[in-house]
């Protein structure tokens, strides 16, 4: 028993249909009609709920995620009235690319009780991919923290995409029966590969943060960073300053 349905191209077989095939599908494409879709998506690592279909002869699903369409704009005082405008563009990822296990198009969260667990998740990832790895400090609306990390497929070496709306939230839109919407806490990204320090870009986003409330931190190997930007209250004055944070530290 097949049930298919064709959408934008991709067509949906339900997983685990009874179809016998052994020898003819290999990898993803194999276990995928043999494997319950709860069993599939733990194997490859996909998010609850990731709706598999087949395209053009590949497994894989969409994803939602986000493109700039934004541009900032300055008040006389040279802060931020509008930070930036997301579109939503709908991705096709195939699945098994990536040995079948993390996925730089998802979000991938962990609750507050697992922070350390988040930080060396993305020191583990930044290290495969050689790219900043991002994350939010993010409080949902039932008031339950955690540490959001973001899709990185777009970072690079120095530079990671941003997922913060104008209203100084975020959206999770892995699961795609489920959008969730946090306010953010605070920012953390990974410097591959150099040092601990902010970079003047890092300066300038803390900037903008600062009218968001929203904090800004560096996560190194051994050590964590926090990018420090004031303003003194007599003057339009920008202070940059920056210090180590030392020991077992939660950022919450
Ligand atoms: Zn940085």
């Amino acid at each position: 028993m097949v049930n298919e349905y064709a959408i934008d191209g991709s067509y949906h077989i339900t997983p685990g249909s009874g179809n016998h095939y052994s020898d003819e599908f290999r990898g993803a494409y194999g276990d995928y009609f043999l494997m319950s879709g709860s069993d599939f998506n733990v194997k490859y690592g996909l998010p609850n709920g990731a709706d598999v279909r087949i395209k053009n002869g590949q497994v894989g699903y969409y994803v939602k995620s986000t493109g700039w369409s934004g541009f900032e704009v300055y008040d006389k005082y040279g802060d931020i009235t509008q930070m930036m405008s997301l579109t939503l563009v709908n991705t096709f990822v195939e699945v098994g690319q990536n040995g079948g296990k993390v996925d730089p198009y998802n979000f991938y969260f962990f609750g507050q009780d697992r922070e350390e667990e988040a930080y060396n998740f993305m020191l583990n990832q930044q290290k495969l991919w050689k790219k900043e790895l991002m994350a939010y400090g993010v409080r949902d609306e039932n008031g339950k923290k955690g540490v959001l990390v973001v899709p990185w497929f777009e970072n690079g070496e120095d530079y990671s995409h941003p997922y913060v709306d104008k209203y100084g939230g975020v959206t999770n839109y892995t699961n795609p029966k489920q959008d969730i919407y946090y306010d953010v806490l605070f920012e953390i990204h990974t410097h591959p590969g150099f040092i601990y320090r902010p970079s003047v870009e890092d300066f300038e986003i803390a900037k903008k943060y600062l009218q968001m409330n929203i904090s800004h931190f560096i996560l190194g190997d051994h050590a964590y960073m926090k990018t420090e930007v004031y303003k003194t209250r007599s003057e339009q004055e920008i202070i940059n300053n920056y210090y180590l944070l030392n020991g077992e530290v939660s950022l919450f």
